[in-house]
C-alpha cells in the first residue's frame, strides 16, 4: 500500500510527521509509507477469488484502520470478480479510503479525484468511488462536487459495497453514510484463507465516546462499539492459519474494548493462547483507559510487546481540560511509572498537539517538561488543526507562526528522544520478527519487540521467522543487527 504523508508532524498513521506520515494515502499492493511499521503488501499476497478480470485500486489515507478497512473491502470486491492493481490507469474501480482527522482533508480528495478526470473520460466504464471519515463527513456533497464520484460510502457501511457496487455499475449514484444497526462486520464476506505475511491488524473497537474537543473522530466513527471477543479470536485463529504471528489489535480507543468480560487484557490474553500467535500489540489507547489489568498485562503476559502509545496530547492541564481530555499532566506521569514499575523497558510512545486553542508560551513549556520527565522512544507531533462541528473550531486560534515554531521546538525534542532510544539499543540482544528482504542484497528487515525496524544480512532467516538478533548499529530509521 502507499500513503502519502502530513507535513510537519508525528503520528502512528496520521497526520504530519518525520516518522509517520499519514493523511495520505497507501495504495494496496505498492507497499510503503510508514503507519508503524510496513504493512503488508497485501494485495499481492492474497489472490481474491475472480469472477471476471476486473481490477481494483485502493488508496488509503490516514491510519492503521483504515488499512484495516481497506483490506476488507478489497476482499468484500474480490468476491464481484475484482483483483487488485497497483496502478489507477488501469482500474475498471478506484477506491479512495479516507481520512478526515485533518484539516483541509476533503479538498485534498476532490483534487485527488480531480487527477482521474482522464481516466474516467477515457473510461467511461471506470467507477470512481470514495471511502471512509470524508466519505462520511461531506456525504452526498461529494457527487455534487464530483459528479464523475459513481459511489460514496462510509466507514460503517462498507459491508454493503457489494450492492452499492452493482448500482454503480448500473449506473446509478450508490451512495451510503449510514450507520447501520446491524454490524458491519457480521456481514463482511468470510475472509480469504490464502498465506499471507506475518504481521496483520484487527480491529476490534471503533468510535469513540470521550468528545476531546478538537477530534472528528465520534463524529465520523459514531459512538464507541467494540466486537465481541469470540469474533475476534475467530478472526486471530484465521490470521494465524495464515500465517500471521504478530497482531497489533485496532481501536480508535482501543483500550475502552468492553467486548470481553474482562476488557481488553481479558482479550489479551485469550489471545496469547492461541498457539503460532507469537506477538500482540494494541492502539490506540486513551490515559483514562487504562485499567489495572492491562498494566499488569504489560509485565506478566510475554506475548504484549514492551511498546505503548499512549496519547498525552499536551502538558499543561489548563489546555488538557480545554480539550476535554479529562486527565492531567500529574495523573498520566504517574500512570506511565505504575507501567513501567512493571515492565521497566517498555518503550513509549505519544500524541501531541501543539497551538491547541489558548495555549500560551508556558502552556507550551509544560508540554516540554513533560516530555523531558516520561522520555519518549517514539511520538507523533502535530500542529493544531480547527476541525468543523468540533467545540474547539469555535475558539481563537494560536497565531500560524507561532505554533509552527512550537512544533519545530517539540519535534527536535522528540527527535532527540527517538535517536537516544534506538542508540540505546546497540550492544544488545532483540528477537526480530523477519518481514521481508531489505533493500540490498542478502538482507532482510523485522520488527523488535520495541517496534524498532532492524536489517541484518543472513541468508539463516526467512519471512516470518523469529529470531534473536544483537544490534551492532543504529543507523537514521533503524537498527543494524547480526543473528545470534
Ligand atoms: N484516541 C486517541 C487518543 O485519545 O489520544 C487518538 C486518536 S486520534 C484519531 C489521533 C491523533 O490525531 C490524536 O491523538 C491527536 O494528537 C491528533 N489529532 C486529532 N484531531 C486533531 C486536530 N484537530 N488537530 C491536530 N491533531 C489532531
Ligand atoms: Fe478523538 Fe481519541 Fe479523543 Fe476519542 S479519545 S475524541 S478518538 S482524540
Amino acid at each position: 500500500m502507499r500513503r502519502e504523508g502530513r507535513q510537519g508532524a508525528l503520528w502512528p498513521g496520521l497526520l504530519q510527521g518525520s516518522r509517520h506520515d499519514g493523511a495520505g494515502p497507501r495504495t494496496l499492493a505498492s507497499g510503503g509509507g510508514r503507519c508503524r511499521g510496513p504493512v503488508d503488501p497485501f494485495m499481492s499476497e492474497v489472490p481474491l477469488e475472480m469472477t471476471t478480470p476486473k481490477k481494483l485500486f485502493i488508496k488509503t489515507y490516514g491510519c492503521q484502520m483504515n488499512v484495516y478497512d481497506s483490506e476488507r473491502m478489497a476482499e468484500t470486491l474480490g468476491q464481484q470478480g475484482y483483483v487488485a492493481t497497483d496502478t489507477a490507469n488501469d482500474a475498471d474501480m478506484i477506491l479512495l479510503n479516507t481520512c478526515h482527522i485533518r484539516e483541509k482533508a476533503a479538498e485534498k480528495i476532490y483534487s485527488e479525484l480531480g487527477r482521474y478526470r482522464p481516466l474516467k473520460d477515457a473510461n467511461p466504464d471506470l467507477k470512481i468511488g470514495v471511502a471512509g471519515c470524508v466519505a462520511q463527513a461531506e456525504g452526498a456533497e461529494i457527487m455534487a462536487r464530483q459528479p464523475m464520484v459513481d459511489l460514496v460510502v462510509g466507514p460503517q457501511s462498507y459491508h454493503r459495497l457489494p450492492e452499492l457496487e452493482a448500482k454503480a455499475r448500473r449506473g446509478e449514484k450508490a451512495l451510503d453514510t449510514d450507520f447501520p444497526e446491524e454490524d458491519k462486520f457480521e456481514h463482511l464476506a468470510a475472509r480469504p484463507k490464502a498465506k499471507r505475511g506475518p504481521t496483520a491488524f484487527l480491529t476490534v473497537q471503533e468510535g469513540c465516546d470521550k468528545f476531546c474537543a478538537f477530534c472528528v473522530v465520534p463524529y465520523t466513527r459514531g459512538a464507541e462499539v467494540s466486537r465481541p471477543a469470540e469474533r475476534v479470536m475467530g478472526e486471530a485463529r484465521d490470521l494465524v492459519e495464515r500465517g500471521v504471528r504478530e497482531i497489533t489489535l485496532l481501536g480508535q480507543n482501543v483500550n475502552a474494548y468492553h467486548g470481553h468480560a474482562r476488557g481488553l487484557s481479558g482479550l489479551i490474553r485469550d489471545l496469547a493462547t492461541a498457539d503460532g500467535l507469537e506477538r500482540i500489540r494494541f492502539t490506540t489507547s486513551h490515559p483514562n483507559d487504562m485499567q489495572d489489568d492491562l498494566i499488569a498485562a504489560h509485565g506478566d503476559c510475554e506475548k504484549l510487546m514492551p511498546y505503548l502509545h499512549l496519547p498525552v496530547q499536551s502538558g499543561s492541564d489548563k489546555i488538557l481540560k480545554a480539550m476535554n481530555r479529562k486527565h492531567t499532566a500529574e495523573s498520566y506521569i504517574k500512570l506511565i511509572e505504575r507501567i513501567r514499575g512493571v515492565r521497566p523497558d517498555l518503550l513509549l510512545s505519544s500524541d501531541f498537539i501543539v497551538g491547541f486553542p489558548g495555549e500560551t508560551e508556558a502552556d507550551f513549556q509544560a508540554t516540554l517538561d513533560l516530555v523531558e520527565t516520561v522520555g519518549y522512544g517514539q511520538a507523533y507531533s502535530f500542529k493544531y488543526s480547527a476541525r468543523p462541528g468540533t467545540p474547539a473550531a469555535e475558539r481563537a486560534e494560536v497565531d500560524g507562526a507561532e505554533a509552527d515554531e512550537r512544533l519545530q521546538r517539540l519535534q527536535a525534542l522528540l527527535t532527540r528522544q527517538q535517536k537516544a532510544a534506538q542508540d540505546a539499543m546497540v550492544g544488545r540482544e532483540v528477537t526480530v520478527l523477519f518481514e521481508k528482504p531489505g533493500r540490498l542484497p542478502g538482507q532482510m528487515v523485522g520488527k523488535s519487540e520495541y517496534l524498532h525496524a532492524v536489517h541484518v544480512t543472513s541468508d539463516a532467516v526467512a519471512r516470518g521467522d523469529l529470531a534473536k538478533v544483537r544490534i551492532v548499529e543504529s543507523v537514521r530509521n533503524s537498527l543494524a543487527g547480526v543473528v545470534v
